[in-house]
């Protein structure tokens, strides 16, 4: 697992405090059209490709199981938040489910911590429901290789339908890039359903190496006011500029509901 550094020279991620990656690699390919033209690719494949090469000598492309680091939230003793799937979509197509099985017994066990997975393909995360109350379920935007921003818009809402069969403590959007106008999505969405199908939110700018791309200034005004609207936490990223700062969290699972449910599955 890898710490995530919190001091002024590098925040690694500022939302969590740990990445585990008992799998890796993804085959979404995600890249972004940058406001001056210029294409972005995913950061996990940049670092996959650059600096952790060693880990991933078959390419990002390519699915890993790394067994041998299953057990270590077990050995952390401090209650941490920590990030699994920092270099993966945890659920991917291509992950056999006796894996995620496993995966997911291992954060039933280490009921100490709190667990944060994000995944682009959301249809998939019912099939494990229930999912234990100490593990919070993200899903991303929507983007694919140049996805164009009313191709995002439409995925978005068929995102939001697959988010509201998740059954967690807590489901989380992750908005980063806030690449198009997704709050309005969000809006429309919520005027016909009552609600928003997720209880935190993380916003973003867009970078590519070191040229950070701000949203429209319209587009992060419409997110918080859906987010207030539904009392809905925001964290936003450190490359995101913004007058107001918010770093907020939703509450955790009440202890007494984590042990129950780790006294009954272990
Ligand atoms: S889903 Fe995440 S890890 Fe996979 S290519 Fe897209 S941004 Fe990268």
């Amino acid at each position: 697992m890898n710490k995530q550094r919190k001091d002024s020279r590098s925040r690694g991620i500022e939302w969590t405090d740990w990445t585990w990656n008992p799998t890796g690699g993804c085959f979404h390919g995600c890249t972004w059209k940058m406001p001056d033209g210029s294409i972005t690719q995913c950061y996990a494949k940049t670092v996959a490709e650059g600096l952790a090469w060693n880990a991933y000598r078959d390419g990002f492309e390519h699915h890993y199981w790394r067994e041998h680091v299953l057990q270590e939230p077990l050995k952390l003793k401090p209650p941490s938040k920590i990030f699994v799937g920092s270099m993966a979509d945890l659920f991917g197509h291509w992950v056999p489910e006796e894996q995620i099985r496993r995966v997911l017994d291992v954060m039933t066990a280490a009921h100490w911590h709190t667990f944060q997975t994000l995944s682009k393909h959301p249809n998939r995360i019912p099939e494990f429901n229930p999912f234990p109350p100490n593990v919070w379920v993200g899903v991303s935007l929507p983007a694919g290789h140049l996805m164009s921003p009313h191709g995002a818009a439409r995925a978005l809402t068929i995102y939001l339908k697959h988010m509201a069969a998740i059954q967690a403590s807590i489901r989380f959007m992750s908005i980063e890039p806030l690449w198009f106008d997704a709050g309005h999505v969000l809006a429309e969405w919520a005027d016909i359903h009552g609600s928003l199908p997720f209880e935190w939110v993380i916003v973003g700018a867009a970078t590519n190496g070191r040229s950070v791309y701000q949203p429209e200034p319209a587009w992060v005004e419409k997110m918080l006011d859906v987010m207030d609207r539904f009392q809905i936490p925001v964290f936003f990223k450190g490359n995101l500029k913004w007058d107001t700062w918010r770093e907020e969290f939703p509450a955790l699972a009440p202890v007494w509901l984590i042990e129950l449910h780790h006294s009954v599955m272990c």
